[in-house]
C-alpha cells in the first residue's frame, strides 16, 4: 500500500499533451490539471509531463509560476535522427510538472490532418517521456498515458526495438475515443523504431492504417475510461464502429471512472471572472451575474426569461445541429440562448445563422473564451448538453456548481451524472434519450415551464445541483486502487 508522503508511494508519471490551465483544449486538459493534484493528497507520488507548446511557458510565466531548467535534456531517436528537448521543472498546483521545450512542439497543438509528419511529434514526445527518469532520477512504476496522443507510449514499451527490453507498466486513460491517431504506416514503420512484427490486426494495424489508440489498448497493462457508462457504451458497434471488437476483447482489463472537477476553481463563491459571487445559501449574486451576461450579449438585462447557456466545441459529437435545427422552437419558447464555442464550420455556421433569423433570442459567442465561459456558467439558468455521445463531459458538473441546471441526453457520462427531476427519487436536471430535436425539446420545454412556474421547486433543483460532490476525492482513490491492482 502506498502512505502519504512516503519513499514507498507509487510512482506515477502522467504524459499528457494538454494541461490546463497552460494548454487546454478540452475536457482532457483539466483532468491533467487537476487530477494529479488529489492523487499527490491522496498518497500517491505523481509528476506530470508535457509539451511547452508554443505560448505555454510565457502562460506559466504570467502565472508567476517559478520554473528552472534541469540539467539534462531528453532525447529520442526518431525518424534517423535525435530529437532532444530541453525540461523545464514547475511547481504546479503542489505537483511537480516537466515542460518539454523543442522545435518538435513549436507548430499548432493539434493538427488538422494527420499523416507521418504531423504524427511524429506525438512519438517524439513519448519516447522523451520515457527518458525522462535519467534526466530526473525518478523512475515511474506506472506511465498513466492519455489519449491517442500519448499513445504511442504503451506501444513502445510494448513493441519498440529498444523500449521493449526496459520494462514499465502503463494506464491508457481513454478520454474520447472519437480521436484515434489514425494515419499511413510508411515511412512511420520503419522511423519509429517500432518493431515491424507490431504492425498486424491484432495490434496498431486498423484497415490498413496505423491507428495508435488501438496500438495504446491493446499494449498497456490497463485501461481506463471516464465514466462508468461510457465504458460499456464504447463496447458496442454503435458507439465505437471498428474499434469496438478491441475494446471488447480487452474488456477485462478496462474500466470507467467518473472525472472530478478542480472545485476550488470552479467555485461560484471564488471566481474572480464573474461579477458577483454566490454560493448554496446565498444566490443573490447569480441575479447580478445573469444580468451582466445579458448586457454582454446585447439583450435586455432585466428581462425575466429563462437564459440557456451552451459552453461547447461546436463539433458534431455535441448535438449542435439538433440545437440549430430546434431555433425557431427554442424562440418560441421565450427563453434566450446563448452559445460559446467555436469548431466545425458547419456547426458554426448554423448556429450563425439561427442567431441573424432571432437576434432577440439567440446569441452566439464565436471562439473560446475561458473568463466568458464563466460568465455563461454562472449566469445562465438552464445549461443546455444534447451530446450524441459524451465520454464524461465536465461543463455539465461545472453548470451545476453554478447553479444552472443541466438539460442533457442520457449518454455518457451525462448519465453518470445528470438525474432527471421528474424520476420519483428526484433529480439534478432534465434528461431526455431520443437523440433528436424533438427528444432534446421534450426536455428543454419541461425545464423552461418549470422555471416560469414553480420558483420553488427550481431553486430545489438548483441546490440539488450545487450540493453534489464534483470534487476528485472518490475518483482519486479509484485511480489509486488501480495503480495498486498494477503494482501488486
Ligand atoms: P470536451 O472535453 O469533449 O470538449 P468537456 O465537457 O469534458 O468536453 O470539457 C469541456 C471543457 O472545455 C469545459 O471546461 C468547458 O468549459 C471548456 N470549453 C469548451 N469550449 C469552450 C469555449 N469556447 N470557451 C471556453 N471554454 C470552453
Amino acid at each position: 500500500m502506498a502512505v502519504k508522503n512516503s519513499s514507498n508511494a507509487l510512482k506515477v508519471l502522467f504524459v499528457t499533451t494538454e494541461l490546463a490551465p497552460f494548454s487546454k483544449v478540452g475536457g482532457l486538459g483539466d483532468v491533467a490539471g487537476s487530477l494529479p493534484k488529489a492523487l499527490s493528497q491522496a498518497g500517491v507520488d505523481v509528476r506530470v509531463v508535457t509539451p511547452a507548446w508554443p505560448g505555454v511557458l510565457e502562460k506559466l510565466e504570467a502565472a508567476g509560476v517559478k520554473a528552472t531548467t534541469v540539467k539534462s535534456k531528453v532525447y529520442a531517436a526518431y525518424d534517423w535522427r535525435i530529437h532532444f528537448a530541453n525540461v523545464i521543472k514547475a511547481d504546479v498546483n503542489g505537483v511537480t510538472t516537466y515542460f518539454l521545450n523543442s522545435e518538435d512542439y513549436a507548430g499548432d497543438m493539434y493538427p488538422a490532418q494527420l499523416n507521418f509528419w504531423t504524427a511524429s511529434p506525438f512519438a517524439v514526445f513519448c519516447m522523451q517521456a520515457l527518458e525522462l527518469k535519467d534526466a530526473i532520477n525518478w523512475t515511474p512504476d506506472i506511465y498513466h498515458c492519455h489519449d491517442w496522443t500519448s499513445a504511442f507510449l504503451p506501444c513502445a514499451l510494448a513493441w519498440h526495438r529498444h523500449y521493449r527490453q526496459t520494462g514499465g507498466k502503463s494506464i491508457m486513460t481513454l478520454h474520447n475515443v472519437a480521436y484515434q491517431g489514425v494515419f499511413e504506416p510508411y515511412p512511420f514503420l520503419d522511423a519509429s523504431g517500432l518493431e515491424p512484427w507490431s504492425f498486424n490486426s491484432s495490434t496498431m494495424e486498423f484497415y490498413g492504417q496505423v491507428n495508435l489508440l488501438k496500438g495504446g489498448i491493446v499494449a498497456a497493462t490497463a485501461v481506463s475510461t471516464v465514466s462508468p457508462t461510457y465504458a460499456s457504451e464504447i463496447q458496442t458497434y454503435e458507439s465505437t464502429r471498428e474499434l469496438s471488437g478491441i475494446l471488447y476483447q480487452q474488456r477485462s482489463k478496462l474500466r470507467g471512472i467518473i472525472n472530478g472537477l478542480d472545485t476550488k476553481f470552479w467555485d461560484p463563491n471564488g471566481d474572480k471572472s464573474i461579477p458577483a459571487k454566490f454560493n448554496a445559501r446565498d444566490l443573490k449574486g447569480k441575479a447580478a451575474c445573469k444580468k451582466a451576461l445579458l448586457q454582454r450579449a446585447g439583450l435586455d438585462p432585466e428581462t425575466d426569461a429563462p437564459v440557456i447557456v451552451c459552453v461547447s466545441r461546436l463539433v458534431e459529437q455535441k448535438g449542435f445541429d439538433m440545437v440549430f435545427n430546434a431555433a425557431g422552437q427554442i424562440a418560441e419558447t421565450g427563453a434566450k440562448l446563448l452559445i460559446l464555442g467555436s469548431g466545425q464550420d458547419w456547426i458554426e455556421n448554423g448556429i450563425a445563422h439561427a442567431a441573424d433569423m432571432y437576434p432577440n433570442s439567440i446569441k452566439l459567442f464565436k471562439g473560446y473564451d475561458e473568463p466568458l465561459s464563466h460568465l455563461l456558467y454562472a449566469g445562465g439558468d438552464i445549461f443546455l448538453m444534447p451530446s450524441v455521445f459524451e465520454p464524461c463531459g465536465l461543463s455539465q458538473m461545472i453548470s451545476m456548481r453554478y447553479g444552472t441546471v443541466p438539460v442533457a441526453r442520457e449518454v455518457g457520462g451525462l448519465r453518470d451524472t445528470v438525474f432527471d427531476v421528474d424520476r420519483p427519487e428526484g433529480g439534478n436536471g432534465f434528461t431526455f434519450l431520443t437523440c433528436d430535436v424533438d427528444g432534446m425539446m421534450w426536455a428543454l420545454r419541461r425545464a423552461v415551464d418549470r422555471y416560469n412556474h414553480d420558483k420553488d421547486a427550481w431553486k430545489n433543483i438548483m441546490l440539488e445541483g450545487m450540493r453534489e460532490d464534483f470534487t476528485w476525492d472518490k475518483s482519486a482513490g479509484l485511480y489509486k486502487e488501480m495503480y495498486e491492482d498494477l503494482t501488486q
